[in-house]
């Protein structure tokens, strides 16, 4: 399991709004869980843009948290077309000149978890895992069927 902290709005738009490309400066050569991680920054123009509004961002949401983790997902693959400066198909999400991580499976936690973050991928202590995987197991079991 790895983390990555990722600034307000664009985690919100992960965990809620369906955003599956996270644009990092870095690539990255893992592929698996990935605990999603709202960082203690704010995109603060990114609030107004047309994309965070359609992915729906409310500022009251709880996961619109700073310093906490809100969701969990997989890391399927990433994508370097844009830094070559070529096309790709990580759609409207995709920004031009970054590493496209592409994000499978997004699931948002029920409430956020305090945590802090680091820049970049980073791995989650024990306790962290434990507590998330604790509450998306309780999530699920008080699904109804
Ligand atoms: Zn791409």
């Amino acid at each position: 399991m790895q983390a990555i902290s990722v600034q307000q709005p664009w985690a919100f738009a992960i965990a809620r709004g369906g955003k599956t490309v996270s644009n990092q400066e870095a690539s990255t050569a893992y592929r698996g869980p990935l605990l999603v991680h709202a960082s203690m920054r704010v995109d603060l123009k990114a609030c107004d843009s047309p994309l965070i509004q359609a992915a729906g961002w409310d500022p009251r949401d709880p996961l619109a948290t700073l310093g906490a983790v809100i969701a969990v997902a997989r890391l399927d693959d990433v994508c370097s077309a844009a830094v070559r400066g070529e096309p790709c198909d990580c759609g409207p999400w995709a920004a031009p000149s970054t590493h496209h991580w592409r994000l499978a499976d997004v699931r948002a936690l029920p409430r956020p978890i305090v945590a802090l973050g680091r820049p970049g991928l980073w791995e989650p202590n024990p306790t962290l895992v434990a507590e998330v995987e604790l509450m998306l197991d309780s999530a699920s079991a008080d699904r109804p069927t």
